[in-house]
């Protein structure tokens, strides 16, 4: 099937061997002429110069726009109570079986087109905003608009903030060419590395190098987890995360959420004794151990009961 939209030469690629070779992520996909990597969002075609190139296909591609709480991408210890304008695309590197977002993460979901002049505008006017968070799908294969965007609104006001939430599944280059036109990140830590390869189709070690750069360059990061019953709450994997972080800095915010089925996933929601065990455990080594995805009692019982 083609899609019709607009197409921007991708960053991070080459050429080799008649193929084209992306190097925005740690797939490092080798892709044909006429196909897509495993993003779904890159592309390799023939220029009117009949040279062949790869194209990002979801380049100021929108699907969601909205004016969030900070503490909805989460992030608690970032700004808060403000709100920030927060916009996602279509398509994702992971192929995660619970995925929350599946409808715009995994599919060709519907689009407007919106220059990233139009968006910085649009970001910089909007009243009590304190800055632009991309969210909702992917950020990293969403590469070229982010940076544009970014840059905008950086050279009009650096005190704009941008955000992102993120997989933190990104080449270590393309990294650091963003991060300095990034204020705060939100970045999954899912679980250990045969979670990622089972349910995610991705790895672990390229997702913690993320975040020991991130801090490198001082951002503010915060952490999620999704508690996937049977898959990421043995005592084993929940350790594993805790002294990772509290080997960069035991105060790193870290968010439990409750899973809920979605998607190809059917379990059941994580008990709330699954949730209460963990939060003790992870407690133990990190500051600040955020749950979410639970009501008011359910949240008492789990920090207190
Ligand atoms: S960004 Fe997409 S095309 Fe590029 S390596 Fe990653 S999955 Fe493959």
């Amino acid at each position: 099937m083609k899609w019709k939209m607009t197409r921007k030469e991708a960053l991070y690629y080459r050429e080799e061997n008649g193929k084209i070779r992306c190097s925005l992520c740690p797939h490092n996909c080798l892709i044909r002429e006429g196909h897509r990597g495993a993003c779904n969002v890159r592309e390799a075609n023939k220029d009117d110069d009949g040279l062949l190139k790869l194209y990002s296909l979801n380049y100021g591609e929108v699907t969601s726009i909205a004016i969030d709480p900070i503490e909805k991408k989460p992030l608690y210890q970032f700004y808060p109570g403000s709100k920030i304008l927060s916009v996602g695309s279509f398509g994702c590197n992971f192929k995660c079986s619970f995925c929350q977002n599946y409808s715009i993460s995994q599919y060709r979901a519907e689009s407007k087109y919106i220059s990233p002049e139009e968006m910085a505008e649009m970001s910089l006017n909007i009243k009590d905003n304190i800055g632009l968070a991309f969210t909702y799908n992917e950020p990293s294969i969403w590469f070229e608009y982010v940076l544009d965007v970014a840059k905008t609104i950086k050279s009009i006001d650096k005190n704009h903030k941008i955000v992102l939430v993120s997989n933190g599944y990104i080449s270590e280059e393309p990294l650091k060419e963003l991060l300095p036109y990034i204020d705060a990140l939100n970045i999954d830590l899912k679980g250990d590395d045969s979670y990622y390869r089972r349910l995610c189709f991705g790895s672990i070690e390229e997702v913690k190098r993320t975040i020991k750069i991130a801090n490198d360059y001082e951002k503010h990061i915060e952490v999620t987890t999704l508690l996937l019953p049977k898959e990421n709450t043995d005592d084993e994997t929940l350790l594993e995360i805790a002294k990772f972080l509290s080997s960069i800095d035991k105060s790193i915010p870290l968010h439990v959420s409750r899973y809920f089925p979605r998607y190809k996933m059917e379990e059941p929601p994580t008990p709330l004794e699954e949730m209460r065990k963990s939060y003790k455990l992870l407690k133990k080594y990190l500051d600040n151990i955020y749950l979410g995805n639970l009501s008011e009692e359910e949240y008492k019982y789990c920090v207190e009961g």
